[in-house]
């Protein structure tokens, strides 16, 4: 069933689905609106904020690849338009001189600064909706993503669901901290499970 589909209109389900689609749209329009104004493609902006944030061991073609979902071949292409502007150079990981890694030069950061506020549009819209409205938006988004991810459709990257220190539900009489991170041994609140952190390392084969 495509999102085009009316008999989607009769479900809720198909409704919100609609209208997942709709703030699709409207991320991608602010990318590239903003890439037009900065000579940036939307992937360009994705890698620059991804340089930026991610931990320097992750900060590879591949891990830029993982991030933008596309190929190794395309995400070297990215990085090297990057360095052609002079926004990022490659250079060898200091603990490990065979990795390379991707890093910001002082354009780059100044280019990121301009780009943060990329999806405060989308930010604001959302603020306006009543405290109790965003708490349930944000756990129906994660449950969303999480199954978007089982499924493989979307690489959730850098986030306690793909860690091994992570045990999910281990406190489950806890709402404030139903999870539990092993690496610090406490307590994880659920929208803490979705930010990146250094500490990370995947886990391995089930
Ligand atoms: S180490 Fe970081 S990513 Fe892993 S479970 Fe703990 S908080 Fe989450």
């Amino acid at each position: 069933m495509t999102v085009f589909d009316p008999r989607q209109r009769h479900t809720l389900a198909g409704r919100i689905t609609i209208g997942l689609y709709r703030i699709g749209q409207a991320i991608n329009h602010l990318l590239r609106q903003r890439g037009e104004a900065r000579r940036l493609s939307p992937a360009q902006i994705q890698a620059l904020l991804f340089l930026k944030y991610a931990r320097p061991g992750v900060r590879t073609i591949g891990g830029l690849a993982a991030r933008l979902g596309t190929t190794y071949a395309t995400a070297s292409g990215v990085a090297d338009a990057l360095e052609h502007k002079q926004l990022a150079r490659r250079q060898p990981l200091p603990t490990d001189r065979r990795t390379v890694t991707l890093t910001l030069t002082e354009m780059g950061e100044t280019e990121c600064r301009e780009l943060e506020d990329v999806l405060d549009t989308i930010e604001a819209a959302i603020a306006d909706l009543t405290p109790t409205d965003q708490e349930a938006l944000l756990r129906a988004t994660q449950a969303i993503v999480r199954r978007l991810q089982e499924a493989g459709l979307v690489q959730v990257y850098e986030m306690c669901w793909g860690c091994q220190f992570f045990r999910p539900y281990a406190h489950p009489d806890d709402p404030a901290g139903p999870h539990h991170c092993a690496f610090v041994d406490a307590p994880l609140p659920e929208a803490q499970t979705y930010l990146e952190c250094p500490d990370f390392l995947p886990r391995g084969p089930e």
